[in-house]
C-alpha cells in the first residue's frame, strides 16, 4: 500500500505512460490489489484490476459457495452489491477520458456464471475496472491516491464484508436457488418442457426494458386447472403452476392477448431470475431453443432436406448453403442446426415465422402440387421430430387451425390469461375437416453433423488477432462482423463477449474430424473443470467481463459466422 502511494507521488503530474508503473501486487490491510493492465491513455480501454480478499477475513459460510448453484448466486449476487455500491460512490470527475470511474460487470435480470467475482474456499476476488486520472494526459497522481488508496479501500469494505442484513440477503437468495434447482429436478423427472408458477408476472416494462412491468393493469398469471401442478420446495410452501409437458403444445388466441408475452417468459425460462423479477418461477428445460426466421442469414453446408427439397437448378439441399438465405430456409436451417446439437424443444412464434413454412392448406395444395413446392411445412414434420427424436415444440399460433391435428394440447391465452382448450380444438378439427394431405413422408429424415475446418477460424486483421464484441448481438472476428441478433435466447452483452472468445478457442482445435457438436462440447467439459476464466487470452489475470452462454448460442455465432467451412 505504501509502496503503491510512492509510486503514485514519484509519478504525480508526469506523462500518462508513467502510469505502467504501478502495474503489479500491493498489500493492503484488508486485501491484495493486483493491477493487472494499465490503459495507455485516458481513452483507450480502462484498466483492469483485482481484489483479492482471504476467505478467513470474508467469513462467507462455506454453504454458500460449496454447491455449483450455490456459488454462482453468491457471485451473482455479490456483483449486484458491487453494482450498487459503486452507483452510490456517485461518479467524481476527476479529469479527462475515463478518469475515476470505477466499474464492475453489470448482471440484468439473470442469474449467470459470471467471471466478475470469484468465491472459493481460499478467497473472494472482485474483477474491476478502472479510468485512472488525468488531466489531458498528465497523470493526476493525488486523485489516483484518492481513488486506489481510499475509495476502492471503503468499497472492498462495504461490498466484500457483509453486515447482518446482508447475510439475510444472501440467504434468501441460496433458497430461492434451492428452489429453482428443485423444480427443475421435478421438471426432468416428470417431462415437463416448462413450468410457469401462478402469480408470475410476465410482461416486461418495455421493448428495451427487462424489467417487470409495473402498473396496476398487470395481470399475473394463473394456470387453467388442467394443466395446473404444484411442486414442493426445499424452502418455504410449495410453488403451484402450470406445467407443460413434452410433445405438441400451441398457443393460441386474440391478438394482443398475451401469446407471445407468454413465449418470450418461457425463452428466458433456460436462465434462472433474481428475486422481485416476477420470472423466478418460470422455468424452462435449459435445452429449448427460439427458432426463427432470419432472412439474408449465412447457412454452410447444412442438411435441410428434411423440409426443403427441389430447389430450382437442382440445388442439394443434403448439404445446403447460402450467403443469403430465404425465410424458410434459414427458418428450416436454425430448426437442423439445432438438432444436430441436440436441442430438446423448439420453441417458435408465428410473429418470427416464414408463413410458407409454418403451413401449406389444403386449397394450397390443391393448386399447388407438392411436386411444385420445395418446403414440406413444419405441420408434417412436428409430430414426426417428437416421436422420433423426442424432440417438442410450443408453438405460437394465431392464424391457423391447422396445427389443432397434429398438437397435443392447445393453450388458449384470453385477456393475457390461459385457457386449456385442447378437448374443443380437437372437437373443431373433427367438424371442420380440413382434408389436408400430409405431406411429410414416413420419417423426418436425416441429421447430418459437420465438420468444421481450421481454415473458418481467420481471426486476422492486419498483422494481430482481433477478436470482440459489441454490445449484444455483434461480434467482430477477425476481418468479419458477425451478427447475432437472430439468437433471441442470448440475453448479455458478457455472454457475447465470451462467445467471441469461445470462438477463438474453438478455432484451435477445429480440424475437421472432429464434429461442430463435439468441439462445443468439449469446450464446455474443460470450462466446467476449470472456470469461465480459461477462454480469456489474459486467463490468471482480469479475464475481461465474461458470462456465460449455453451452447446453442455458441453454436449459433459459430452457424453465422460468414467465414466458418466444414466438411
Ligand atoms: P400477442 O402475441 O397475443 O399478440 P403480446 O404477448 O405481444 O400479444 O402482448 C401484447 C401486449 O400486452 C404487450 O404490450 C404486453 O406487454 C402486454 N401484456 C402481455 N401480457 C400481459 C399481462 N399479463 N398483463 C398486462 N399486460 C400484458
Ligand atoms: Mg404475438
Amino acid at each position: 500500500m505504501e509502496r503503491l502511494r510512492q509510486i503514485l507521488t514519484r509519478i504525480d503530474g508526469k506523462g500518462y505512460k508513467a502510469y505502467k508503473d504501478i502495474q503489479g501486487e500491493y498489500r493492503f490491510p484488508q486485501f491484495q490489489l493486483f493491477i493487472d493492465y494499465v490503459q495507455g491513455d485516458p481513452f483507450a480501454l480502462p484498466s483492469r484490476l483485482r481484489v483479492r480478499m482471504p476467505q478467513n477475513r470474508a467469513g462467507y459460510q462455506p454453504e454458500w459457495y460449496r454447491l455449483a448453484h450455490h456459488r454462482t448466486a453468491l457471485e451473482d449476487w455479490l456483483t449486484r452489491k458491487w453494482v450498487q455500491k459503486i452507483d452510490q460512490l456517485s461518479r467524481r470527475a476527476r479529469g479527462s477520458g475515463k478518469s475515476g470511474l470505477i466499474s464492475v460487470d453489470r448482471p440484468g435480470q439473470e442469474i449467470l456464471k459470471r467471471t466478475s467475482v470469484v468465491v472459493n474456499g481460499n478467497f473472494a476476488e472482485v474483477r474491476l475496472t478502472v479510468g485512472l486520472p488525468a488531466q489531458g494526459r498528465r497523470i493526476l497522481g493525488r486523485q489516483a491516491q484518492q481513488m486506489l488508496l481510499k475509495d476502492l479501500p471503503e468499497l472492498v469494505e462495504q461490498s466484500l464484508l457483509l453486515t447482518d442484513s446482508d447475510c439475510v440477503s444472501v440467504e434468501k437468495r441460496m433458497k430461492l436457488a434451492d428452489n429453482q434447482l428443485a423444480i427443475r429436478q421435478v421438471m426432468r423427472e416428470r417431462g415437463w418442457i416448462a413450468f410457469v408458477a401462478d402469480g408470475s408476472i410476465l410482461p416486461r416494462e418495455s421493448g428495451i426494458s427487462d424489467r417487470p412491468l409495473q402498473t396496476n393493469e398487470v395481470v399475473r398469471f394463473q394456470s387453467p386447472p388442467t394443466l395446473r401442478e404444484t411442486v414442493a420446495v426445499p424452502h418455504g410452501p410449495a410453488v403451484t403452476g402450470m406445467a407443460i409437458p413434452d410433445g405438441i403444445t400451441l398457443i393460441i388466441g386474440g391478438g394482443y392477448h398475451g401469446k407471445s408475452t407468454l413465449l418470450h417468459a418461457i425463452e428466458r425460462g433456460v436462465y434462472d431470475h433474481i428475486e422481485r423479477d416476477g420470472r423466478e418461477y418460470v422455468l424452462t428445460d435449459p435445452e429449448a431453443v427460439k427458432i426463427r426466421a432470419e432472412d439474408g442469414r449465412r447457412v454452410e453446408k447444412v442438411n435441410i432436406s428434411p423440409f426443403i427439397n427441389n430447389l430450382p437448378f437442382g440445388r442439394d439441399t443434403k448439404s445446403f448453403s447460402t450467403e443469403d438465405a430465404s425465410g424458410s430456409t434459414s427458418q428450416a436451417a436454425n430448426i437442423m442446426e439445432n438438432l444436430e446439437l441436440g436441442c430438446s424443444c423448439l420453441l417458435i412464434d408465428e410473429d418470427t415465422s416464414a408463413t410458407n413454412f409454418m403451413i401449406r392448406d389444403a386449397r394450397m395444395q390443391a393448386l399447388v402440387s407438392k411436386g411444385k413446392e420445395p418446403i414440406t411445412p413444419f405441420i408434417d414434420k412436428v409430430r414426426q421430430l417428437y416421436e422420433e427424436k423426442n424432440v417438442s415444440s410450443i408453438l405460437v399460433l394465431g392464424g391457423s387451425g391447422d396445427y389443432f391435428d397434429v398438437a397435443d394440447r392447445v393453450i388458449m391465452m384470453d385477456h393475457y390469461l390461459p385457457y386449456d382448450v385442447t378437448e374443443k380444438a380437437k372437437q373443431v378439427a373433427r367438424v371442420h375437416s380440413q382434408r389436408r394431405e400430409p405431406e411429410g413422408g414416413d420419417y423426418f429424415g436425416e441429421i447430418t453433423p459437420r465438420r468444421p475446418l481450421a481454415k473458418g477460424f481467420d481471426a486476422q486483421k492486419g498483422k494481430k488477432e482481433k477478436v470482440d464484441a459489441k454490445g449484444l448481438h455483434t461480434i467482430l472476428f477477425g476481418r468479419v462482423q458477425l451478427d447475432c441478433s437472430a439468437l433471441e435466447q442470448l440475453t448479455d452483452p458478457s455472454q457475447t463477449r465470451a462467445i467471441a472468445q469461445m470462438l477463438r478457442e474453438l478455432g484451435k482445435r477445429a480440424n475437421g474430424e472432429r464434429t461442430l457438436t463435439q468441439l462445443v462440447e468439449d469446450l464446455y467439459l474443460q470450462i466446467g473443470e476449470h472456470g469461465l476464466d480459461i477462454i480469456s487470452p489474459f486467463y490468471g489475470q482480469h479475464p475481461g467481463d465474461l458470462a456465460m452462454p449455453r451452447k446453442f448460442e455458441l453454436a449459433g455465432a459459430l452457424n453465422r459466422l460468414r467465414s466458418l467451412v466444414v466438411k
